[in-house]
């Protein structure tokens, strides 16, 4: 160690290693292999797999390859240990949330220890950030479990939930995963990453030591094969992910149709964005936990970095100056900064992509190339001169690698910050508050902060936009995903059923095209009515099997126009919500007026009784009230997260919605998917009832002496599930609600993998007299939550 005046100016304190016999001498008693933890006891090892230290190589444990049986007998145990967990009451199951997150507070030293040895973390990190976040999400969720039925009125556990999880951070994302299953009453199966299962283990002992009753959790080691059994498993009722995209993707086929829950916590190469008005100093501190915490291996790591042109390279000479103050190095010391990559196949990945960088003849910096001898490691790197098309703009590297890209505009950073197909997070650099919200609303992020970044807590929602998955993890969002709306019986509609095969009229009847007096319904696009492509219309049926008239037969073509259509007119998204309900409002009057004319539309074409038609359009009317009403009352929130840091969850829309409805109710069930959908800024795309389509295309009217934009409501009839299929596999729509059968739910679900767009699909009848309320509006958002700090 040099002399103090030295230290000072280098705060090179020499090595500080954190104490690590407790640990090793746990992992001493487990030499033999670790088995599984299920129904409350841990099973015997078998079919064991090396787990390595990655700062060393060393190999530390050895633990089971969970089999299909395995992952059979803890659902059994979940489903056993969930009839006994569900009924407890909440304080009950908060006393026992509230038992785990002390025992993890009281193991916290062991507990990063093994985190930084199984992961090759920083133990500053382990010790400082993941671990104490775990400890404060279950106190967080040992609340939800006492409030959840007073909270969640209406809503019951889901069941069964298999969780996987990834290497990156192994107890915190386990503890996002359990802490909400289980205080919204479910029992879960979880299974951690292949590389780094070993506090999960730590924590199934503590499970035994706070009591937690047997098979409430269980925990089953494994590779892929072992994640795979688990979401094909037909005793799992949801599955919960963290990983990546492509594994995403797999999952999303594998539960189509199932109807398991699914939520999915992707990919991403999230934005940090540096206006020329930014706190540089601050911002470099900034990106230094944006991209070398956790060595990068963090899936809303700010891993992009756009700064204005102004400022780039005062930017750049600053963050050369700290990245020559990174320490990297052995992880179990206190004073190292960048740990060790989790295993050697990422850090293959890594230098894969680089050397394709290097060949894009890229500029890459490093304050200095050695590494320690031994075990994997990858020294922080600086890309500039970067394109938007290049390879490591586009690919999430998931290592200590910055790439950076310049704008000139604020509408250039924006368009340059949504160049991507993720959307998980966003870290915006100005001191001008004015453009911080401003482009923290035009960003396309689950999360974005303000002046700040990688900030998590128990209280906010996380999870991502777009291909960076759908579903909320904490506070009061990520609630939803483990609780299941009660939905009453449905009784018969109004309509008699009239599906689309029972209909023989069907066929193309006639080619529109030319035809002397045309009484055919057109499809309804851009605010225009328009012919369909196909040229054919098809003949609507009464039940007696009487044509009542012809209409349009649209196409994949019309689909894809219809879209394009919904998608220029996405400035609705940014009307006032009161402009909104003033149009809803109009729409319900303007429907109110031809009450009479709707209600005969109805008997003719689904044989409905004079009271039962009139009632279904006096319901519509009152729909159209109700989600009126609440288009300005459907708030988000302001979440109690960290002091001095407002987090503003927003629920903005999607975007371009698909809305396919189903045969019963035809006018309400219209009027009861598009209204909450539209009320919330959506644009979208509707397959009315193909059985009875003339009351939506009597509806064009309605919607053109409304005031609803053109382009807000596009409307195609024809075949349901054939125009369900277009719109599962079109790009530009971010969202598809599907109303039918069996199969097209199955459809919908396994097509929408393409873009992972959020879906809603149903596939029982619904009694559309009661389908209302903030479900619905829920499910036609999605939250984006804002980080802003305050104070200097
Ligand atoms: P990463 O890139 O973070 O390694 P992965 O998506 O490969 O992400 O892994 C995340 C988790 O998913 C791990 O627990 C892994 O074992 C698991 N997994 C990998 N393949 C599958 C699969 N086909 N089905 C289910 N789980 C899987």
């Amino acid at each position: 160690m040099g002399a103090i005046k030295d230290i000072l100016r280098t705060m090179d304190y020499g090595p500080s290693p954190e104490g690590s016999d407790h640990v090793r001498s746990w992992l001493e008693e487990h030499k033999s292999g670790f088995g599984l933890f299920i129904d409350g006891a841990f099973t015997k090892p078998h079919d064991l797999f090396d787990v390595f230290n990655p700062a060393t190589g060393e190999k530390i444990a050895r633990a089971t390859q969970g089999s299909p049986a395995d992952i059979d007998a803890a659902v059994a145990a979940a489903r056993k240990a969930q009839a006994k967990w569900a009924p407890l009451s909440g304080f009950e199951r908060s006393k026992h949330l509230y038992a785990l997150a002390r025992h993890v507070q009281k193991r916290e030293r062991f507990l990063s220890v093994l985190e930084t040895i199984d992961n090759g973390k920083p133990i500053r990190e382990s010790r400082d950030i993941d671990i104490p976040l775990v400890a404060r999400h279950f106190y967080h969720h040992a609340g939800w479990a006492s409030l959840i039925d007073s909270e969640f009125p209406g809503t019951r556990p889901v069941g069964v939930c298999g969780q996987i999880i990834p290497w990156n951070f192994p107890l915190l994302m386990l503890a996002w995963k359990i802490a909400p299953a289980l205080a919204a009453g479910n029992t879960v199966v979880l299974k951690p990453a292949e590389y780094t299962p070993l506090t999960a283990l730590a924590f199934a002992a503590i499970c035994i030591e706070a009591g937690l009753p047997a098979g409430v959790v269980n925990i089953v080691t494994g590779d892929g094969l072992t994640g795979a059994a688990l979401v094909a498993h037909s005793g799992v009722d949801k599955v919960a992910f963290t990983g990546s995209t492509e594994v995403g993707r797999a999952i999303r086929k594998a539960t189509a149709g199932t109807g398991k829950k699914l939520s999915l916590e992707l990919g991403g190469k999230s934005p940090f964005v540096v206006f020329e008005d930014a706190d540089l100093d601050s911002a470099v501190e900034g990106a230094v936990d944006a991209i070398w915490f956790n060595q990068g291996e963090v899936c809303c790591a700010g891993s992009r970095l756009l700064v204005a042109e102004s400022v780039a390279d005062a930017l750049y000479a600053k963050l050369r100056a700290r990245m020559a103050n990174l320490r990297i190095g052995d992880p179990l010391d206190k004073s190292t900064d960048v740990g060790a990559i989790v295993a050697p196949v990422q850090l293959e990945r890594i230098q894969r992509l680089m050397r394709e960088g290097e060949k894009e003849g890229l500029e890459f910096f490093r304050a200095d190339d050695s590494l320690p001898a031994r075990g994997c490691f990858y020294p922080p790197t600086l890309v500039t001169g970067v394109e938007a098309a290049s390879i490591l703009a586009r690919e999430e590297i998931f290592g200590p690698v910055l790439v950076a890209m310049t704008f000139r505009t604020p509408d250039e950073a924006v368009a340059l910050a949504n160049n991507t197909r993720y959307g998980l997070a966003a870290s915006v650099w100005t001191e001008n508050v004015n453009r911080a919200l401003e482009v923290a609303a035009r960003i396309k992020a689950g999360v974005v902060w303000i002046n700040s970044t990688n900030m998590f807590d128990a209280a906010s929602g996380f999870g991502g936009y777009r291909e960076s998955g759908f579903g909320r993890e904490g506070g009061r969002e990520g609630l939803h995903e483990y609780r299941i709306a009660d939905e009453p019986k449905a009784k018969p509609s109004s309509a008699k059923p009239a599906r689309l095969n029972a209909a023989p009229g069907l066929a193309p009847a006639s080619a529109t095209a030319g035809a002397g007096l045309d009484r055919t319904a057109k499809l309804y696009i851009g605010g225009k009515q328009a012919r369909p492509d196909s040229g054919y219309s098809y003949a609507v049926l009464d039940p007696a099997g009487r044509e009542v008239g012809l209409a349009g037969l649209g196409n994949r073509k019309d689909i894809r126009n219809a879209v394009e259509a919904a998608a220029k007119a996405a400035s609705w998204g940014a009307a006032t919500a009161h402009n909104r309900a003033q149009v809803l409002y109009y729409a319900a009057e303007n429907l109110s007026a031809r009450a009479a004319e709707f209600a005969r539309r109805l008997r003719a074409t689904t044989g409905a009784s004079v009271r039962a038609a009139e009632a279904e359009v006096e319901a519509s009317i009152r729909r159209t009230f109700v989600y009126a009403g609440y288009a300005d009352k459907f708030d988000g929130a302001v979440h109690a997260t960290r002091s001095r840091f407002i987090t503003l969850a927003m629920n903005e829309p999607w975007g371009v919605m698909g809305v396919v409805c189903p045969d019963g109710a035809p006018l309400l069930a219209f009027v009861s998917l598009v209204m909450p959908a539209i009320a919330m800024g959506n644009c979208v795309v509707v397959v009315p009832s193909a059985g009875h389509p003339l009351s939506v295309t009597d509806f064009y009217s309605v919607l053109d002496t409304s005031d609803v934009p053109a382009g807000v409501v596009n409307i195609v009839t024809g075949e349901a599930n054939a125009l369900a299929k277009t719109l599962a596999e079109h790009d530009g729509v971010d969202a598809l609600w599907y109303l039918g059968d069996a199969e097209g739910a199955k459809q919908v679900e396994a097509l929408s993998a393409g873009n992972l767009k959020a879906t809603w699909v149903k596939a029982s009848a619904v009694d559309w007299r009661q389908a209302e309320g903030r479900e619905f509006l829920r499910r036609a958002t999605q939250v984006k939550n804002i980080w802003t700090p305050y104070g200097e």
